[in-house]
């Protein structure tokens, strides 16, 4: 990613990879086709396969970035049996300020459309028990992790501090096993995000 330039990136047309969403059954290399299909004018390199999970992300309210990665310590927790703990509990009030008083947790399905139909059955769950307030942080199970904002910086932020929330729940785990914030305390940490504050880059140093 360091290396990326303009010429790396490649427009999407949202309405053709939204409508990827429901073919059902189209995968492989009818899905590269389709991607292929999607770019603006034709224009750019293939889209990736995660194209679709993107575009449908996109859609939530305020959500005008969406990053996705796969950090070592994130990871380590969601190839592990503690992974619903990491979703549904916080461990300090900057991880609720981050990454919200709780995650959505997407068990593992493979990439491609089955990965972004998961993840939309799992968000629009989310989005029923929360009323209507999107997740900022979606767990991957035995794959990654996927922040959503509407700020590059925010997301970032989501990221950043995901990974720092899961090395220290791994450095707890190794000393008897975390001791999670009551969730009454993370729901309301949650409900008055300080936008100034999660936005903030110094916030989310993980040295
Ligand atoms: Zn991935």
């Amino acid at each position: 990613m360091e290396t990326l330039t303009q010429e790396d990136l490649t427009l999407c047309d949202t309405k053709k990879v939204l409508a990827m969403m429901d073919q059902i059954g189209t995968g492989g290399a009818e899905l590269e086709k389709e991607l292929m299909n999607a770019r603006v004018e034709g224009k750019g390199k293939r889209p990736s396969i995660e194209t679709v999970f993107h575009g449908w992300l996109l859609q939530l309210d305020g959500a005008r970035f969406v990053g996705h990665c796969h950090p070592l310590h994130c990871n380590m927790i969601l190839c592990s049996r503690r992974a619903e703990e990491f979703a549904t509990q916080r461990l300090f009030p900057d991880e609720v300020l981050c990454c919200g008083s709780q995650s959505v947790l997407v068990p593992y399905a493979d990439p491609g459309l089955p990965l972004a139909r998961e993840i939309q059955a799992k968000v629009l769950n989310f989005l029923r028990r929360n009323y209507g307030s999107p997740p900022r942080l979606i767990l991957l199970q035995n794959h990654g992790i996927i922040g959503v904002g509407a700020t590059s910086m925010g997301v970032l932020a989501t990221l950043a501090m995901a990974e720092k929330a899961a090395r220290i729940f791994v450095g707890a785990a190794s000393l008897g096993g975390p001791v999670f914030l009551p969730t009454h305390i993370a729901q309301r940490i949650g409900a008055k995000p300080n936008e100034a504050h999660r936005h903030r880059p110094t916030a989310v140093k993980t040295e």
